[in-house]
């Protein structure tokens, strides 16, 4: 059976954040004259929360150019920025692929009939000399196999400049896949796997493993709210951004990063054991605990920024959810009990 997959963008699930995000929006909905419907909203809150650059890019360019936003662009920056990943993507270069592939069939067909013809001709010129007892006919005859000669070798020639196109062709909409493929499994403001990656990988994880060692952090930063109320969102976001980098640097290679909610991040490490898995939590809070961030444009210190760490390994009767909560779990108990902490717990 067919597993249907829905491009749905993922939002941020804390209440504070999202008023905070509607605070911002309806004003500026209004100033622009767009009515607030379900759509819209969905423009004005990517815009407020500013991790869709290319979103915002694309409004700033309208606005600029005094373009009202009037609900055809509206949707169409829907489409565009906010199902970018979404099925319209995946059907366009679908349907390209498939023109791609009609046309070098009919060039590949045409080509064929062309040479059957040639050679009936070859055969008939053939049948011909046999016939002939008069020299000057052979040279008759000679010439008109070189003619039907040189136009195979146009016939080649074309193949070959219409193959060579089909594999340009190719080439470029393999990379759009891929683009589109990174669009939707990657976070825009941290650069990691988003949670619907996440959740990908580790369904696959759970339902795959086979008595191997598979370990699971979940991170959330501490106080997070405060970096936000006494620094302001963006400052924020960059130590989102940062503490993505720090984390990314810290895990093996084949360890899957994600940005799980807000602020917290998750990392599916297969095939790792505890030891290593709970050595490089370790590292990740001590790394982020020791660093004092700054700000870069006015060198004002943001002072420490610390993370709790929940860790467990995957348990042979384990589902997906079972797996996250237990992680989760124990990220709590690293909340409750004083926070820049790594707590493990196996059931
Ligand atoms: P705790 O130590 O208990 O985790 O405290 P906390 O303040 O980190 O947790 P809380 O859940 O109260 O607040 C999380 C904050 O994270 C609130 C929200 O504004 C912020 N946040 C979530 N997503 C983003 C984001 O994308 N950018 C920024 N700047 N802040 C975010
Ligand atoms: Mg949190
Ligand atoms: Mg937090």
């Amino acid at each position: 059976m067919t597993e249907i997959t829905t491009f749905l963008p993922s939002y941020d699930p804390c209440p504070e954040y999202n008023a905070q995000l509607l605070r911002q929006s309806v004003p500026l909905m209004m100033k622009h004259r767009v009515s607030a419907h379900p759509i819209n909203y969905a423009i004005w809150y990517e815009y407020v929360a500013g991790n869709n650059r290319k979103l915002n890019a694309a409004i700033d360019d309208l606005i600029n150019q005094h373009i009202p936003l009037d609900d055809k662009i509206s949707l169409n920056l829907y489409k565009t920025y906010i199902c970018n990943a979404s099925v319209e993507s995946f059907e366009k270069i679908n349907f390209d692929l498939q023109a791609l592939i009609d046309k070098t069939t009919s060039t590949v067909q045409n080509s064929g009939n062309q040479v059957a013809s040639f050679s009936e001709n070859v055969q008939v010129d053939s049948l011909k000399l046999e016939e002939i007892d008069d020299l000057s006919q052979v040279k008759t005859v000679l010439s008109g196999i070189v003619a039907e000669t040189q136009q195979l070798l146009e016939i080649s020639n074309t193949l070959k400049s219409r193959l060579y196109e089909a594999n340009q062709e190719l080439a470029s909409l393999r990379d759009e896949l891929t683009k589109v493929r990174e669009m939707a499994t990657t976070d825009a403001l941290t650069g990691l796997i988003n949670r619907r990656a996440f959740d990908n990988v580790l369904h696959e994880l759970v339902a795959n493993s086979i008595d191997s060692a598979h370990c699971l952090l979940i991170l959330d930063l501490d106080h997070f709210k405060k970096v936000n109320d006494t620094f302001g969102h963006l400052i924020g976001d960059k130590v989102l951004r940062f503490t993505a980098g720090l984390i990314k640097n810290h895990v093996a290679e084949h360890h899957l990063a994600a940005r799980y909610g807000g602020e917290e991040m998750a990392v599916v490490m297969p095939n790792t054991h505890l030891e290593e898995a709970l050595a490089i939590a370790e590292q990740i809070r001590i790394a982020l605990a020791s660093n004092q961030l700054k700000q870069k444009d006015n060198g004002r210190s943001i002072g420490k920024v610390t993370v709790s760490i929940g860790a467990t390994s995957l348990k042979i009767d384990d589902s997906p959810e079972s797996f996250i909560a237990r992680a989760d779990n124990a990220l709590y108990t690293a909340k409750k009990s004083g926070r820049n902490k790594v707590v493990y717990k196996d059931n």
